[in-house]
């Protein structure tokens, strides 16, 4: 369980991302995260993962410190992956292991079979040993899915991971976010193409910097709160933001 309470986000330009935010998002479930550019829907994942100073209070599983963080797999914004750094496959999802083995330790034999058998269900098992570099923004998106597998997390946050991918990564990825949840996991997914939320996700948190609407998908996505978060807008150009 995650709570946001009175939870107020401030950069240090003065620019304030997220006001008053006040939410209880119960597990296991794939919760979307959407509204406009701007709306602090990274923020809030960074708020969460202690990654962004926040005033207010951030409980998980009702703890506030920090002991539940490394129980927290979390893939950023492509944005903000460089794409470019020499390592293989198989050595990127290993990187998920390190909160449980240690930074700089030797992976066990066992550590080696989880990478493999995560890139299996991403369907990257054929890839263990490319560079990062030669892979499409898809197969990318997948290994790093696979990289939480690995990390066993009981959360997963992804911001954007559908933005420029194909549609076969696409449903590999929902197909394996489907079986995590069915095992009890908790997965935040930042998310702009609102043509999918109703497919997507089986909660919604609706952002503008304030919190629009938080709730079951087919409770919450409804015109009025897509108006207060998007504005007119959405309508015309046929929900691209
Ligand atoms: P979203 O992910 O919904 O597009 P963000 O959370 O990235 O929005 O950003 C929310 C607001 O905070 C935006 O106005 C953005 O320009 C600003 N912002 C984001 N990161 C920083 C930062 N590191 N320093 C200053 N301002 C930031
Ligand atoms: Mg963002």
């Amino acid at each position: 369980m995650i709570i946001c309470r009175n939870v107020h986000v401030a950069y240090q330009n003065h620019v304030m991302a997220l006001e008053d935010i006040n939410f209880s998002l119960q597990g296991p479930t794939i919760t979307g995260i959407i509204g406009p550019n701007g709306a602090g829907k990274s923020t809030l994942l960074k708020a969460i993962l202690k990654i962004t100073p926040h005033t207010g209070e951030i409980f998980i599983n009702g703890d506030a410190t920090k002991k539940w963080l490394k129980r927290v797999a979390y893939v950023e914004q492509k944005s903000a992956i460089d794409f470019t750094f020499p390592i293989t496959v198989k050595e990127c999802v290993s990187l998920g292991t390190y909160p449980a083995v240690g930074l700089f330790r030797r992976l066990k034999r066992s550590n080696w079979a989880d990478v493999e058998r995560a890139l299996r269900t991403v369907r990257m098992e054929a890839f263990i040993n490319r560079q990062i570099s030669e892979l499409s923004g898809g197969q990318f998106q997948r290994v790093l899915l696979a990289r939480c597998l690995v990390q066993k997390a009981d959360f997963i946050f992804l911001d954007e991971p559908f933005v420029g991918i194909d549609s076969i990564s696409e449903q590999i990825i929902m197909q394996t976010l489907r079986q995590l949840k069915n095992a009890g996991k908790t997965i935040l997914i930042v998310h702009h193409d609102l043509s999918k939320v109703g497919q997507y996700f089986d909660q919604l948190v609706i952002l503008n910097k304030q919190l629009v609407a938080v709730g079951p998908t087919e409770r919450v996505f409804q015109k009025e709160s897509l108006l207060q978060a998007y504005g007119e807008n959405i309508f015309v150009d046929g929900g691209n933001d």
